[in-house]
């Protein structure tokens, strides 16, 4: 893309949510704002520090966090939040108040542009005088979730649990609240309602909202959401296709899995990921294992460290599984998946159905396996299997028979047949959309004007 904004100087602050699935949309996000012209500072927590020398363009800044440097939890994930919010305030206004005294008229802060959770960095914007964006990088249905029920006296929301006698939830159609179980947990419903409140609150404040979907997968909840905000909204999806692939991994990628993927069949292979977060158990690795192996599928598949809880896994592999598989199956700790799901050779995707591996897979036309293991990736689900109707649901527990069986019904079977066709469908639109002209090239071009507009003084 044109670097036309270049000799306006201006700077971008992107705020970071230390985790792989925020971290990769908003550098990506960087990424193009940089082709575009802007001057880009990533200030980010020291938990899980992305790796500077990947990103020489760009100027990283640390802040402190006080989080313990252990593995966060997905069951922490609330805590994790609510401490973040609390710990990186000061740090981050200390950050932007040096940068503010050191800036001249050639480097000018545009725009702070922070994670939605980290809201706290739009009350920094707002304390110094600049504006803030928030991104959320969930789908629109997410953000809508968050966003409805508001209760009558506009004191905040009404709690999932409280809601949990209502029938039909017309606000989240086609979403029942059975599609939202974190949302529900008793244990963290009063960090949940906590979080409702601040990130609306941060949107209403802030100048715009950048929400990572594409609009033709999720018009509906994006015009919900409009309704609910008077926030400008930008949809930003699929921005890896606008710019070059970057390299945001925590882990490091193994690729020799994609000289293994040249010597497969085309849409021979089933890809299995669970994403940077969810783990099982011992047991539900070892079904896994003879379900791939049973299927007579190749199959690539991401056995990262963590993945089991409590034990290094491939370790855990028996022998026999290895003499069973040999070549027709790959394993790594970490792939470069979007490498991998361009691949020619891949030609279904079993996935724990995280927002990001969601978008990637449509963006490639591969069908999905799903298997959602917390938070936000049951709704995805629903939207995967129902709205999109590009995958099907491996439900009930983790048997090697239930797998074996679900793998070639997405691989081999005509039921997986038209799933497939559907996806590649859905990639021609993607395609369409990132053209000249197409909507989110429109609207990314849109974004980058509104950024420049906001402190043009
Ligand atoms: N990812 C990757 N290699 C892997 C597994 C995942 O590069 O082996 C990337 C994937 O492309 C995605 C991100 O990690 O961009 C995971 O984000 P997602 O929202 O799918 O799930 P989360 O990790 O947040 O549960």
């Amino acid at each position: 893309m044109e670097k036309h904004r270049e000799q306006k100087g201006s700077r971008l602050v992107f705020v970071l949510y230390p985790f792989q699935g925020h971290i990769n949309p908003m550098l990506q996000l960087a990424t193009i704002m940089y082709s575009k012209g802007f001057s880009i500072t990533i200030v980010h927590p020291q938990f899980n520090s992305p790796d500077p020398s990947k990103h020489p363009q760009f100027t990283f800044t640390p802040i402190a966090d006080d989080l313990s440097q252990g593995k966060v939890s997905p069951a922490d994930l609330f805590g994790a939040i609510s401490a973040l919010n609390k710990n990186c305030e000061e740090p981050l206004k200390e950050c932007i108040q040096k940068m503010l005294k050191a800036e001249d008229t050639h480097d000018r802060i545009s725009c702070i542009i922070y994670d939605g959770l980290m809201y706290f960095a739009q009350s920094v914007a707002d304390h110094l005088k600049l504006p803030g964006m928030s991104v959320r990088t969930s789908a629109a249905a997410t953000v809508l979730a968050f966003a409805v029920f508001r209760r009558g006296d506009e004191q905040g929301y009404i709690s999932f649990l409280d809601l949990m006698s209502k029938d039909q939830v017309t606000e989240l159609q086609p979403l029942r609240l059975k599609d939202l179980p974190i949302l529900r947990n008793q244990d963290v419903a009063d960090l949940v309602l906590e979080l409702r409140a601040n990130l609306s609150d941060s949107v209403k404040k802030s100048s715009a909202l950048i929400v990572n979907t594409m609009d033709f997968l999720e018009q509906n909840a994006l015009k919900q959401i409009q309704g609910l905000f008077p926030t400008p909204i930008f949809t930003v999806r699929p921005f890896h296709k606008l710019a070059p692939i970057i390299f945001s991994s925590l882990l490091k990628e193994d690729t020799n899995c994609i000289s293994w993927l040249d010597r497969q069949a085309p849409k021979s292979v089933i890809y299995v990921s669970f994403g940077s977060l969810a783990s099982i158990d011992e047991k539900e690795l070892l079904e896994t294992a003879w379900g791939l192996a049973n299927s007579d599928q190749p199959f690539l598949w991401v056995v990262r460290p963590g993945l089991v809880r409590g034990s290094k896994c491939a370790e855990l592999l028996p022998k026999s599984f290895e003499e069973r598989v040999g070549e027709r199956g790959c394993i790594v700790e970490w792939a470069p998946q979007l490498e991998v799901l361009a691949h020619g050779a891949v030609g279904g995707f079993w996935s724990h159905c995280g927002w990001n591996s969601t978008l990637e897979s449509i963006c490639e036309g591969v069908p999905m396996l799903c298997r959602p293991f917390f938070g936000d990736q049951n709704l995805n689900v629903r939207y995967v299997c129902d709205v999109w109707k590009v995958g099907l649901e491996l439900e009930n527990e983790l048997e090697r028979g239930n797998i074996e069986k679900a793998v070639r019904t997405l691989m081999v079977n005509t039921e997986g047949e038209e799933m497939r066709k559907r996806a590649m469908h859905l990639k021609e639109k993607v395609n369409l959309s990132v053209r000249e002209g197409g909507s989110c090239y429109n609207s990314m071009n849109e974004l980058a004007d509104q950024m420049l507009s906001l402190r043009s003084e």
